[in-house]
């Protein structure tokens, strides 16, 4: 059986790991966490329930954790709902308890101040919906041209969702390099289509 030590994973992340009661990976972390470390781009098909959170999430911190960025969002994860948003934001925050890395969660339907005050203060890790994100952007309160790695979570829902637009729309705004983590249940031709123009030599990894 595989294990986290396995797959390249430093001391304070899996520490957090074992605390946090995750014993063995899954198959997707197994397979997407080596990857992700390596700065592969990396498409998942996988659906909630499979464990893609951690595997997005351990590349994102122990990278950002061993290169010292510059200032301002150096991850951006991008989900079609409040909930997946919030969930993601507290595991990063579990996972990254260790690390001396920042995040924060924003999305629509409640106030914008407190979530400006937050990205005011600096945050590393962003996880986002689109509307609330560009919303913010558009009001010059937040700068995505800092972000190294990007991951679009649910694509197959984003684009059910209606949100196919505003995800194009925050793709413009991204750095032209960067590591992207794609994840999506399904893959019908319109996601296929974000794929490759997104997508450098993927691993590919599916559930
Ligand atoms: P996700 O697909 O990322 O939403 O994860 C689904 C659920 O599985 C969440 O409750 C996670 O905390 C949990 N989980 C993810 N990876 C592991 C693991 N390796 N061991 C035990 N539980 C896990």
């Amino acid at each position: 059986m595989t294990s986290f030590t396995s797959l390249g994973i430093t001391e304070p992340i899996l520490q957090a790991l074992a605390d946090y009661g995750y014993e063995v990976p899954t198959v997707i972390q197994e397979k997407a966490i080596p990857a992700g470390l390596a700065g592969r781009d990396v498409l998942g098909s996988a659906q909630t329930g499979t464990g893609k959170t951690c595997a997005f999430g351990v590349p994102i911190l122990q990278r950002l954790a061993q290169a010292r960025g510059k200032k301002g969002i150096r991850a951006l994860i991008l989900t079609p709902t409040r909930e997946l948003a919030i969930q993601i934001d507290d595991n990063l925050h579990a996972y990254g308890k260790n690390l001396p890395l920042t995040e924060t969660v924003i999305f629509g339907g409640v106030g914008q101040a407190p979530q400006v005050e937050r990205l005011k203060r600096g945050v590393d890790i962003l996880t986002a919906t689109p509307g609330r994100l560009l919303d913010l952007q558009g009001q010059g309160l937040l700068d995505l041209g800092r972000v190294e790695i990007f991951v679009l979570d649910e694509a197959d829902r984003m684009l059910d969702m209606g949100f196919i637009h505003d995800v194009r729309r925050v793709l413009k705004l991204l750095p032209a390099k960067k590591q992207t983590l794609f994840f999506s249940a399904t893959m019908p031709p319109e996601v296929m289509e974000l794929v490759n123009a997104l997508l450098r030599d993927p691993v590919k990894v599916a559930v």
